[in-house]
C-alpha cells in the first residue's frame, strides 16, 4: 500500500462489460473456456455473472 506505483508500465486490459480500460493487475480476472476476461470491479464481475447465470437459467 505505498504510494509509488509499480515503476514499471503495467499492461492495461478492458472491463468486459463497461470497455474501461484498467491495469491487468488491478482488474478482477475469470477465466472463460478459451480466454480472460477482465472486470474493472466487483460491478461489472457481478453484472457478467448475472448474465451467464439468467442465461443458464432461462428454462424457468
Ligand atoms: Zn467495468
Amino acid at each position: 500500500m505505498s504510494k509509488n506505483e509499480n515503476p514499471l508500465p503495467t499492461e492495461q486490459v478492458s472491463c468486459e462489460i463497461c470497455m474501461k480500460e484498467i491495469p491487468a493487475s488491478e482488474a478482477k480476472s475469470e477465466e472463460a473456456a478459451e480466454y480472460v476476461m477482465y472486470f474493472c470491479g466487483l460491478e461489472c464481475y457481478e453484472s457478467w455473472s448475472k448474465q451467464d447465470k439468467e442465461d443458464s437459467e432461462s428454462s424457468d
